[in-house]
């Protein structure tokens, strides 16, 4: 069965707001075995969404339809399916009531256009919605001869996603034919992209019964498999088969089979070696830390550290010697590993990680360009760096610094 949602609000139209409901519910649908085709995002204005709504029916079985349930002016999503349908809205007396004792509740005046929340598709099932206002409705019926489920739901994430679960789930599991729907995540760092795509495509693009969905972002590559079968057995057998192929593919770019962040692997095996870490950070200024404590728990294996922006501080904080860096530059593979040692010795840590580089725009001499960064390691046996040069702005740079230091740690843990 194929699903259609509809997000209705002139905000997400702006710069300023996004859809993110539609995200919510198309996981739960995915996990049931609805497929969503389309997604929709209309405006405030009823001939627009009366539009919407007709051109979604004539393609997809499910309508789900987020916003534009309140009291307003601008709500007007049930006003546009009846117009759509040539349907009666009817005023249901009990929703009325619940409104006026909600009122009284709340100690809040009750205008009269309130009690449009109380409208009723005809024909549709009212859904109650503990946590405002506005009821959901689930309508059963057809169009242009076919059947068609079409679904109102509050536009706010704390009705909306609350009421789909408890009032629309137990209702489409009962309709859509029972479907096993097997996933697993595969995650990757470092990897080229253009890489990626050449070992990787060859493989997946030959399961056409598993979806592949893959995301990259700042050095890390995350594969979701999706299968859908009748049996569970025979869609988890596919799934791993596929990861598999993939896992070995990846070599040793692959660092999660389940999905987990590399932050948490890192602290995995931190832990596994009884090892502790603390960082020096300068370009990155924290957002390493940032990672790691991300992760509950993280305090059994991170010590903390430093940030250390000025040359000050980076002798100040991390016993850099200043004469190192005043022969080879704050950023420089001397200071790297001399801000690694340096934290290392004074925190006790097992494990010390020091960063430092250039994240622009401006900074670049004519031998350090922008996005040129020194990373290094250092434990009691030995310290190492890695150079790299990362393009894009100031963020991205950050960002693949951040990632690129993790997963030196990683490959020294693993
Ligand atoms: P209300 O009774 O609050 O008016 P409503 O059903 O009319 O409920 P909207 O007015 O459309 O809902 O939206 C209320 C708020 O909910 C919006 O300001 C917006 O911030 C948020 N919202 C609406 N739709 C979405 C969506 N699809 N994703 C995320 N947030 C949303
Ligand atoms: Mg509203």
């Amino acid at each position: 069965m194929k699903s259609e949602i509809i997000a209705v609000g002139s905000e997400m139209l702006t710069p300023f707001r996004q859809d993110t409901n539609s995200l919510y519910v198309t996981e739960k649908l995915n996990e049931i075995g609805v497929a969503v085709a389309f997604k929709t995002i209309v405006g405030d204005r009823q001939k627009d969404l009366v539009n919407a709504i007709r051109a979604a029916l004539a393609r997809i079985d499910i309508l789900i339809l987020m916003g534009g349930l309140g009291p307003t002016e601008d709500d007007l999503t049930r006003e546009a399916v009846a117009e759509a349908l040539s349907l009666i809205l009817r005023r249901d007396a009990q929703l009325v009531a619940a409104l006026h004792t909600r009122a009284a509740h709340w100690r809040l005046p009750m205008p009269s256009n309130n009690l449009k929340q109380a409208d009723v598709l005809h024909g549709a099932a009212v859904l109650p919605n503990p946590n405002g206002s506005a009821p959901g409705q689930w309508l059963d019926t057809t169009f242009a001869a076919h059947r068609k489920l079409i679904l109102l739901l509050p536009g706010p994430p704390s009705e909306c996603r609350p009421l789909f679960d408890a009032e629309c789930l137990p209702r489409l599991r009962a309709i859509v034919p029972p479907r096993s729907i097997a996933k697993r995540t595969l995650r990757a760092a470092m990897i080229p992209e253009s890489q990626a795509d050449k070992l990787l495509a060859p493989i997946y693009t030959t399961f056409s019964d598993v979806e592949t969905t893959i995301l990259a972002h700042a050095g890390d590559i995350q594969l979701t498999l999706l299968c859908s079968k009748s049996s569970a057995a025979a869609a988890r057998r596919r799934v791993d088969e596929l990861a598999g192929r993939l896992e070995e593919a990846l070599e040793d770019w692959l660092y999660s089979s389940e999905g987990e962040s590399l932050e948490q692997i890192v602290l995995y095996y931190l832990g596994l070696r009884q090892a502790t870490l603390a960082v020096a950070e300068s370009c990155t200024g924290g957002m390493i830390a940032q990672r790691i404590t991300s992760v509950p728990g993280s305090s059994r294996s991170f010590l903390g550290g430093a940030v250390v922006y000025s040359d000050a501080l980076k002798t100040a904080f991390a016993d850099v010697p200043p004469q190192l860096i005043a022969q080879h530059g704050a950023v420089s593979a001397e200071v790297a590993q001399a801000l690694a040692t340096g934290i290392r010795l004074r925190t006790g840590a097992t494990l010390g990680l020091g960063v430092t580089g250039i994240a622009g725009p401006t900074g670049a001499t004519e031998e350090k360009p922008v996005g040129l960064v020194h990373i290094a390691l250092s434990d009691a046996t030995k310290t190492e760096s890695v150079e790299k040069i990362f393009r894009g702005d100031r963020n991205r740079v950050r960002e693949w610094t951040t990632q690129q230091a993790l997963d030196l740690l990683r490959r020294r843990l693993r």
